[in-house]
């Protein structure tokens, strides 16, 4: 079997103590928000970098590719709806989220709890994956290098 390399987290930076933080309750919103997907194993990195991912994509691609439920332009509004959430998440965590370097890429992932979530840095209109994984999870090859230090409020028990 392979050996798994050191996969302690690494703290490097520090952020300026106004750095701002989500409110309490938009915190729990976005919880609320993750909690309702059915999240997919990205199977391609299970052996080195497992995640899981969902997929969301804006009214314009989803007509390209046929799948709008809208059938006229005007009738869009579920459509719409689903992504203007989607869209408010997606820039919640690039607001709020702390800079991970792995390997040569810098990714801004909000940590939530037990688990990290981030996109890729695309502009919002080809944003179309929302990705999570454990932050410290054990089957991950390469090393995390946190450059910030966040601690997000603890959900209420
Ligand atoms: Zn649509």
């Amino acid at each position: 079997m392979k050996k798994i390399e050191n996969t302690k987290i690494q703290l490097i930076g520090e952020l300026p103590e106004d750095y701002s933080k989500p409110s309490k309750e938009e915190l729990d919103n976005f919880r609320e928000y993750i909690s309702h997907f059915n999240w997919v194993d990205a199977k391609t990195f299970e052996n080195f970098s497992p995640h899981q991912y969902i997929l969301n994509f804006p009214c314009w691609k989803l007509k390209a590719d046929g799948k709008c439920p809208g059938e006229k332009p005007d009738n869009c509004i579920p459509c719409k709806q689903i992504r203007e959430e989607f869209e408010k998440w997606a820039l919640f965590i690039r607001k709020y989220g702390e800079r991970c370097k792995m390997l040569k890429t810098t990714y801004t992932v909000l940590c939530v709890d037990d688990k990290h979530y981030w996109t890729m840095g695309d502009p919002m209109n080809t944003t179309w994956v929302l990705n999570l994984a454990f932050i410290n999870e054990p089957r991950r090859v390469p090393k995390l290098e946190w450059l910030d230090r966040i601690t997000m409020p603890p959900l209420d028990t």
